[in-house]
């Protein structure tokens, strides 16, 4: 199956997972994950009409960021971000969803603020306990309290639009095993809601190529999908 093909049929399935759970197709916005593919196989899924395209690694994002420069793209940042790397994340990305610590939020705020934007950004969190994966550490509803304290400052930070939540799911065999991983991003996403009424905590950024219609069901509006798309990733 081509590339654009895949494309369609990922975006079928998004709008029937959308509707099976009484949403708005629309209400869920489709990342296409290109990292490890090159150049040509992303023209192609811009050809199919992908306008939202996710990379993980800075050095890998920014060449095909500038060959594509022509093309109306919005460019997720959904990979772990080093802090000395924070400058041109915030100048060449439209979005960062791996926001994962202070000091990061600090740095991205400063730079966007230099290049006179204000960046709209995810805080990834890790609901899972996983140990590998990145993101703060809220597995556990009763730290929920410490941590919505933990993040005061950073959604004081005067260039960063904070704008919801992002986790990663651990693999498995069969999706429903990740289901309450979700549910309890959005259960966090509502506590952090009602904790900080000001800001609008519209995103949750999860699900991926095994497990999007799961995450569609409980509540996603970012899935960030790539192997269903794009195929196996070469680099
Ligand atoms: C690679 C990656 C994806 C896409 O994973 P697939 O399983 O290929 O769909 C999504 N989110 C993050 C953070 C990733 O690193």
């Amino acid at each position: 199956m081509s590339i654009p093909t895949r494309y369609h049929l990922v975006l079928d399935r998004i709008a029937r997972a959308a509707r099976r759970a009484g949403r708005r197709p629309e209400a869920v916005q489709l990342v296409v994950v290109t990292k490890g593919h090159p150049l040509e196989a992303v023209r192609q899924v811009v050809e199919a009409g992908a306008r939202h395209l996710g990379e993980n690694y800075l050095e890998e994002a920014l060449p095909k960021i500038e060959a594509l420069g022509d093309e109306p793209l919005i460019w997720h940042m959904i990979g772990h971000v080093q802090s000395r790397k924070a400058r041109p994340v915030a100048e060449h990305f439209a979005w960062v969803h791996s926001v994962d610590r202070l000091k990061l939020a600090r740095r991205l705020s400063a730079f966007a603020a230099e290049s006179g934007r204000t960046l709209p950004v995810l805080l990834e969190c890790n609901v899972s306990g996983e140990e590998s994966k990145f993101g703060w550490p809220a597995w556990d509803e009763r730290a929920w309290p410490a941590l919505a304290d933990e993040l005061a400052p950073l959604l004081e930070l005067p260039a960063l639009d904070v704008r919801g939540l992002m986790t990663m799911a651990p693999f498995v065999d069969d999706p429903e095993e990740v289901r309450p991983v979700f549910r309890r991003l959005r259960s966090l996403r509502d506590f952090l809601a009602r904790r900080f009424p000001r800001l609008p905590w519209e995103h949750l950024s999860m699900g991926m190529s095994g497990d999007f219609e799961v995450a569609i069901e409980e509540g996603a509006t970012f899935v960030r999908v790539g192997t269903a798309i794009m195929g196996p990733r070469r680099g």
